[in-house]
């Protein structure tokens, strides 16, 4: 029996990549649906015919698609991923990048799927939803450094654990002292990882590493004095788990998308030959090292954000998103992406932080720190 597979996010780079995987592995995998924004019709199009799906959703394009589709149902709008997640399938892949993959995330949990969860911003923002929802192993970690620690925590008594180490590239500015002067282009050239430009300035704040602090907090339900962060340029161990006897255990692959996706989709079993292991027989050398919090303060922010909790980290999250918009159309410098998001959680800590109901409630909160971002970002000069 093949695994039948929803693809929220079907032509961004973690979708793309899955697509490949079922391509390699046409035995084991049938694609049933996929969701995108529809920006790019004709590579919409083109997956639909290629793996014959029976749904497409899409944000934009919607006639342009129906009509190129004949036999093929194209739900349009703001919650045709919404729709999708709620099908019965066997997994879902929440592919989606920005808080606007909650809603998604909560259809998912809710219709019974297994969830392969890459959008980590549906924790961050909605967390305190989505966990009391979830069933054990029902979410599927795909962010590689989550991955990482669920494999390691494989067998292993939760009891046991006495912290979680997230490994971070440190991005293209890991050995750079200034960062007043970044470029877009010199932002967007990560040394280790291909991914999509906003999880790709997210790394180079290390806003990302941030977000993955509170995904983590959430997916394993360890307190945020339990979970590290440091450097390892070389991206091969993934993440580490430390017991109270002292014994580490860490996941080590090439750097390459592929394992985590094929590990979250395929669960509980393995796919052949998804990446090339580690050559044992080449020398190397693997670094760890702190991470920097002076060049890079969203490491802290986030944490701050996490523990106080409510609904800081998603005005924290939402805050960012626009920011990151902000650098890529040239109105912020790169050291004004992580300022601007901190002056915007110090703002919103000045009144009280409501906690969070449901989805209209994080909508909400997401909505008045976008546009109170935008105010300030249109009143910051470069
Ligand atoms: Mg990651």
């Amino acid at each position: 029996m093949k695994r039948s597979v929803v693809i929220l996010g079907s032509t961004g780079s973690i979708g793309v990549q899955a697509l490949e995987i079922v391509d390699a592995n046409p035995n084991l995998f049938s694609v049933i649906a996929i969701s995108s924004t529809g920006s790019n019709p004709d590579e919409v199009i083109a997956q639909a015919k290629k793996y014959s799906v029976k749904i497409v959703g899409t944000i934009r394009n919607a006639d342009v698609i129906r009509e190129a589709l004949p036999g093929v149902t194209v739900i349009d709008g703001p919650l045709a991923s919404t729709e999708l997640a709620s099908m019965k399938c066997d997994v879902v892949l929440n592919a989606i990048t920005g808080s606007i993959g909650l809603g998604p995330t909560l259809a998912a949990i809710k219709a019974g799927n297994q969830l392969a969860l890459a959008n980590k911003e549906s924790l961050v923002a909605g967390g305190s939803l989505v966990m009391p929802l979830a069933a054990a192993n029902q979410i599927l970690p795909v962010d590689s450094e989550h991955s990482a620690i669920w494999q390691c925590l494989q067998g292993n008594n939760r009891a046991d654990v006495s912290k979680l180490i997230l490994t971070a590239s440190g991005g293209p500015f890991r050995d750079r002292k200034d960062l007043s002067g970044v470029t877009l282009a010199e932002a967007l050239a990560h040394p280790t990882w291909s991914m999509g430009p906003v999880v790709t300035i997210n790394s180079a704040t290390l806003m990302n590493k941030g977000l993955e602090i509170i995904e983590a907090h959430h997916l394993f339900a360890i307190s945020y004095s339990q979970i590290d962060a440091v450097i390892h340029p070389q991206s091969v161990v993934h993440s580490m788990v430390e017991f109270k006897d002292g014994s580490t255990i860490a996941q080590a692959s090439p750097p390459n998308m592929k394992g985590p996706i094929a590990l979250a989709i395929n669960y509980p079993q393995r796919t052949d030959a998804v990446t090339a292991p580690i050559d044992w027989t080449q020398s190397s050398t693997w670094n760890f090292s702190p991470i920097d919090e002076t060049r890079f303060p969203a490491v802290a922010l986030a944490r701050h954000c996490g523990a106080v909790g409510g609904a800081l980290p998603a005005i924290f999250n939402a805050s960012n998103e626009v920011a990151v918009a902000a650098f890529i159309a040239g109105q912020l410098s790169f050291n004004q992406i992580i300022s601007t998001v901190s002056s915007i959680v110090a703002r919103f800590e000045g009144s009280s932080i409501p906690t969070l109901r449901d989805l209209s409630d994080v909508s909400a909160i997401e909505e008045d720190a976008k546009v109170a971002t935008h105010l300030l970002i249109s009143k910051a000069a470069i």
